[in-house]
Formats: structure tokens, C-alpha cells, sequence
């Protein structure tokens, strides 16, 4: 008896459909849907990428952009991180209304494009915490459990000292990243 033999009840992580697996870690029901869900995953991570390239180049321009309530095509393209072309195209539809008021000069209502786009969100904290990547290397922090194994200190304990003095930090990817100077001046000062 072989674990060939194995049959998993499992749902399709990509067409959720149900399948039997022959492995616990299979995910998906063939390889199509295997290659569909990297190849999504990987359009997903890439307009990510795109998203934070825009955020970094743009982020004071964003925080006025926000509170304006006519915006122009090059001004949408920032916000809302799509190309000039689609939104042409979606004027041009009627999808989206705009108002002409010369030669390049059209303005598009934010709400409008708000109802079908989401737009790259700054408030105050998240512009304070981008100030940690200018500041900061990677290397030159620690992630959470870094800090809570190297002082023996729980996460929540590590957490509240975060908080209680104000030590910049940041969520990227799966981390959330600190300091090390200003961890290890508190931790290690104690
Ligand atoms: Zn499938």
C-alpha cells in the first residue's frame, strides 16, 4: 500500500470545484488550474509592485489629490494607478463623465472613478511609516519576532513598547519591520 493510493476530498483552490487529492498539500485539481493560480498571483504581486512605485514617487501629491473633487487625467493616473488610456477609454464610453474646459484640460469627478477604481489610500500614518524606508534598510531592522526572540519579550508586550514610544514601523509584506538602533536604545537601555 502506497500513498498513491491516498484520496483527499479537497476543494479547487482556483475553480473550487471539489477534488480528490493525492497529497495533503495539493491545492489545486490539475495543473491548469495550478498554472492559473501563479500565473493571477503573479499579475496580482506585479500590480502591487506597480501600485508602491507610484505611491513612493507621489505621496505628498496624493495627500492634496485626496481632498480635491474634480481631478485631471494626469492627476487620476496617480491616484488611482491606472493608465491615461483607460481612462480615455472609459470617458469615451460614458462610463465616466467629464467636463472639457480647454485642450488638455479635461477634469474627471473623483467619486466617479471611485466607484470603479480603488485609490492608492494615504493618510497620515501610512505617510509616517514610508518615512521608515527612506530612513532605514531592511537590514537595519528587525521584524517583530526578531525582537520579541532577541530580548524575550512577548509580541504584544514588543508591540506595546512600539506604540508607547512611537517607534516607527512598518508592515511589508507578510512583516511588520522596526529600527534596530531604536529598539535595541530602548531594549537593550532597560
Ligand atoms: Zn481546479
Amino acid at each position: 500500500m502506497g500513498f498513491s493510493n491516498l484520496k483527499i476530498p479537497k476543494i479547487c483552490e482556483q475553480c473550487e470545484k471539489p477534488f480528490e487529492a493525492k497529497t495533503m498539500t495539493t491545492r489545486f485539481c490539475s495543473h491548469l488550474c495550478a498554472d492559473k493560480n501563479y500565473k493571477n498571483r503573479k499579475k496580482k504581486e506585479k500590480e502591487l509592485k506597480e501600485r508602491e512605485k507610484v505611491l513612493e514617487k507621489y505621496v505628498d501629491k496624493i495627500a492634496v489629490l485626496q481632498l480635491r473633487e474634480f481631478i485631471s487625467v494626469g492627476e487620476a493616473v496617480i491616484l488611482f494607478g491606472i493608465s491615461k488610456s483607460t481612462i480615455h477609454r472609459l470617458i469615451k464610453r460614458k462610463v465616466i463623465r467629464s467636463v472639457n474646459l480647454g485642450e488638455r484640460l479635461t477634469r474627471i469627478n473623483k467619486l466617479e472613478l471611485e466607484k470603479l477604481f480603488s485609490p492608492i489610500i494615504i493618510d497620515e500614518k501610512e505617510k509616517q511609516e514610508s518615512e521608515l524606508r527612506k530612513k532605514y534598510k531592511k537590514e537595519d531592522c528587525y521584524t517583530i519576532s526578531q525582537v520579541s526572540e532577541k530580548f524575550g519579550a512577548n509580541p504584544s508586550t514588543v508591540n506595546r513598547v512600539i506604540d508607547k514610544f512611537k517607534i516607527p514601523k512598518e508592515k511589508i509584506g507578510n512583516f511588520v519591520y522596526v529600527p534596530k538602533s531604536e529598539i535595541d536604545k530602548i531594549f537593550i537601555g532597560k
